[in-house]
């Protein structure tokens, strides 16, 4: 038993347009605050980063979930992924169109199939017989969320990393992709190792080009920088990022370790998170 906790979130990486984050600024708090209620009550890293993202997703104000934007052929396809640190059991989701939340499909193909990652119409016809929520009308329920952002690959995820009372690490990702994707294009998000990734030492989830997280396998890099070449938490995640950034890539990274350390780094113009310190303290930031 730790008996540490800490958490961090994230409404993803890129630029900030020229308004207001307070209303982001405030669901995260928020949401920090129900994740640190949870942990403190005992609740498991995997049940605390699948709730927050679950909310994350509904709330409409990051490109994820409800605030998913269409690729070219005006489709919706959402990319998830969990990962359990203290079995490392993972699920992940790639291209679900028409359900609410595409992190709780990603929990669901790790705890019902034997199987890691679904994709496309089988992700779709197993979220409908595990009966999760589908989404009433697609014209209706998307409010893309989406930041003016004319780079080549423009971008918007959630994710959350959390380390439990019990010694646990999970963490969970959850995106739209980047605005004006192709048609079938799968980023880093639900790609375990790339875009999420939990094991004994670190839980990792990624946020930004995540054509350049998937050519560095990021998420897993940060373990292996810790594992085996002795980096703290913070040398880890600094020069994963630095790596990205030579291939000209662009984002950011939420970890924690089974200490509860904390890193955040970003090479973007912003990444909105939020975190809980393992002394109770929160913080959030957009830039
Ligand atoms: N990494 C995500 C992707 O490439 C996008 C993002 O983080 O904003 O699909």
């Amino acid at each position: 038993m730790s008996q540490t906790y800490a958490l961090l979130l994230h409404g993803g990486a890129g630029v900030l347009a020229p308004r207001s984050y307070d209303p982001e600024r405030t669901h995260m708090r928020e949401l920090a605050e129900a994740g640190k209620a949870m942990l403190e009550a005992g609740d498991a890293a995997l049940d605390v980063v699948t709730e927050i993202v679950r909310r994350l997703e509904a709330s409409g104000l990051y490109v994820a979930g409800k605030g998913a934007s269409p690729n070219q052929a005006g489709r919706y396809e959402l990319d998830a992924a969990i990962m359990d640190g203290s079995d490392r059991r993972a699920g992940s989701v790639a291209g679900l169109t028409g359900f609410i939340s595409p992190v709780h499909a990603a929990r669901a193909v790790m705890e019902e199939t034997r199987h890691v990652m679904l994709a496309g119409r089988g992700a779709e016809r197993f979220a409908g017989l595990q009966g999760l929520e589908r989404v009433e009308s697609v014209n209706d329920y998307y409010t893309p969320a989406a930041a003016p952002d004319d780079r080549e690959i423009a971008t918007g995820t959630v994710g959350c990393v959390a380390l439990d009372v019990s010694g646990r690490l999970a963490a969970a990702t959850s995106t739209g992709g980047t605005l004006n994707k192709l048609e079938g294009r799968v980023g880093d998000s639900p790609i375990l190792g790339a875009g999420c990734w939990a094991d004994g030492h670190v839980a990792v989830s990624c946020t930004g080009q995540g054509e350049f997280f998937l050519r560095q396998a990021t998420a897993k890099d940060i373990s292996a920088r810790m594992a085996y070449g002795g980096q703290t938490l913070a040398e880890a995640a600094a020069g994963a990022i630095g790596d990205v950034g030579s291939l000209g890539g662009e984002g950011g990274v939420i970890c924690v370790d089974r200490d509860g350390n904390l890193a955040q780094p970003f090479n973007s113009p912003g990444m909105k998170r939020a975190a809980v310190y393992p002394d109770g303290r929160i913080t959030v930031d957009v830039d």
